[in-house]
Formats: structure tokens, C-alpha cells, sequence
């Protein structure tokens, strides 16, 4: 046992936007508990930056990292074949990177749009789509997504940022259908508000009723959503596929 509890010992796991935020902390406890983790980012600098960190913290973590184009189906199929070639296996596939919007309708550009499907929703179906076979070969696997709070009520403003986390809804459930027969099992985790970058930017003024709205009155953290992925990622969660777990404290917006 390496620090944790060794609920994935042996697994191999892809972690995509996994340098900070919910994805950092979901590698993390990964690697706590066993898994040998590629992170993916979009930049060399940030995916070095973030397995020295993690090395720093224990240096006996077996963690590496790609940066592939994750909205194009030919860039990710090339990294996740050598992934697969030296891991000899790809058992769990963590859907996580992400973008949001607060753009009103009014102004919202077509291309921010576009943007954003393209890596909330696309980078989805090219990583699942790369991975299903190395899964299949193999007996089985776990995909993760990592969906928002905002997939079941919509948002005020940003409708892009819903509307892609509704679709990503769409996908876990549909490939939960499609490939149980595989023993592949597709679940998301639905996050409220987390306190990581994406967060940084909106407003006290903001934040704080949002605090005052949820029953178990704080924000989530990091460490809350990689919780709950590493139970969906292990054995413990074999006949759970197709769900979409909230994680948000009951948060209702
Ligand atoms: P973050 O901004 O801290 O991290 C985003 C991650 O995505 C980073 O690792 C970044 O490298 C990666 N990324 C961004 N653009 C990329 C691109 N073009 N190509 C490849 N990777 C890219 O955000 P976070 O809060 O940790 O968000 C992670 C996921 O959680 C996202 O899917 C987000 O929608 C979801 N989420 C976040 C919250 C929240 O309150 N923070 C709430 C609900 C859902």
C-alpha cells in the first residue's frame, strides 16, 4: 500500500485535465490508493509542473503525462496507443477537462460556443472512443466524467456550459447502455461549486449566497469530488454504471 486505502491497486488510470483543480486531486488520491496515473494536460509545462508536485509528495508514485489535442480524435487515439502500449492496459478513463462560460446570450459569441462544446463535449467522446477497445481487449474498464450540478438545472447565464454538461449526462448514460455488455461501467460525478480556478474568478458577491444555499453550508473542495470518483473508479462500485453522482451538499441553484 502506497498511503491510502488501496482501492486500485494495479489499475491503470487517464485522468484528463489532471494538472490542477478536481483532476490534480482525483490523480492524487488515485495514486493513493495504488493506480499507476497518466495525466493529461494542454500544455508540457503544466503537466511536468504537476508530476513533480506529485512526485515531491511521494516519490515512489508511478505517474506520467501526455498533452495530446483532446478535441481531435487522431491526436488522442495517438497518445492513448502509447499509453497502452507501455502500460500494457488502460483500465479507468477519467473525463475531466473542462471549461465554463458566464457569457449572456446577448453577447455570446458562436465560436466560444463552439469552444467549448469542443472540449466539454467532444474531448469526451474522442477519449472514450480511443479507449473502448484497449477496455474490450482487456475484459473490461471504468469511464468517469466529470458532469457539474448545472447538467440538472440549467444555469442563468453561460448556457453553453449547461447545455455541455447536459450532453455529457447524455453520454454516460447512453454508453452505460452500450457497453455493459463489455464490462465497461460509465458513470459521471456532478460537482456544486468546488473551489479550484475555474472558481477563481467569480465574485465574493456571488459566491457567498451560494454558500448561504447550501445545506451543508461550505463549498466543496478538490479532494470531495476525487472522493467520490475513486469509489465509481473501484470494485466497491461493480454494479453501479449509467448513474450521475451529486456531489454539492444537497446545493440547489
Ligand atoms: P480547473 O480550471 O481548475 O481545471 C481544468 C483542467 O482542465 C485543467 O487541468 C486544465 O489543464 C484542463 N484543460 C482546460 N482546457 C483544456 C484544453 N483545451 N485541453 C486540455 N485540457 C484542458 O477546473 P476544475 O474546477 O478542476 O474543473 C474540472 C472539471 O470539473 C471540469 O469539467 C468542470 O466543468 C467541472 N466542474 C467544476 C466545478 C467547480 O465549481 N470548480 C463545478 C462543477 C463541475
Amino acid at each position: 500500500m502506497i498511503g491510502g486505502y488501496d482501492m486500485l491497486n494495479g489499475k491503470v488510470a487517464v485522468v484528463t485535465g489532471g494538472t490542477r483543480g478536481i483532476g490534480f486531486a482525483t490523480v492524487k488520491k488515485f495514486l493513493e490508493n495504488g493506480a499507476k496515473v497518466i495525466l493529461l494536460g494542454s500544455r508540457k509545462e503544466s503537466v511536468d509542473k504537476a508530476i513533480s508536485e506529485l512526485k515531491g509528495i511521494n516519490e515512489n508514485y508511478e505517474v506520467d503525462g501526455a498533452w495530446p489535442n483532446l478535441s481531435n480524435l487522431s491526436s488522442v487515439e495517438e497518445a492513448f496507443k502509447k499509453i497502452n502500449e507501455k502500460y500494457g492496459k488502460i483500465d479507468i478513463l477519467v473525463n475531466n477537462a473542462g471549461m465554463s462560460s458566464m457569457d449572456k446570450i446577448y453577447d455570446y459569441k458562436e465560436e466560444d460556443f463552439k469552444k467549448i462544446m469542443d472540449l466539454n463535449v467532444n474531448a469526451v467522446f474522442n477519449c472514450s472512443r480511443a479507449v473502448v477497445s484497449y477496455m474490450k481487449e482487456n475484459g473490461g474498464g471504468v469511464i468517469l466524467n466529470t458532469s457539474s450540478m448545472v447538467s440538472i438545472y440549467g444555469q442563468p447565464s453561460g448556457c453553453g456550459y449547461p447545455a455541455s454538461k447536459f450532453a455529457v449526462n447524455g453520454l454516460t448514460k447512453s454508453l452505460a447502455r452500450e457497453l455493459g455488455r463489455d464490462n465497461i461501467r460509465v458513470n459521471a460525478v456532478a460537482p456544486g461549486v468546488t473551489l479550484t480556478d475555474m472558481m477563481k474568478d467569480v465574485p465574493d458577491s456571488v459566491i457567498e449566497p451560494i454558500i448561504k444555499s447550501i445545506p451543508l453550508g461550505r463549498i466543496g473542495k478538490p479532494e470531495d469530488i476525487a472522493n467520490a470518483f475513486l469509489f465509481l473508479a473501484s470494485d466497491m462500485a461493480s454494479y453501479i454504471t449509467g448513474v450521475v453522482l451529486s456531489v454539492d451538499g444537497a446545493a440547489r441553484s
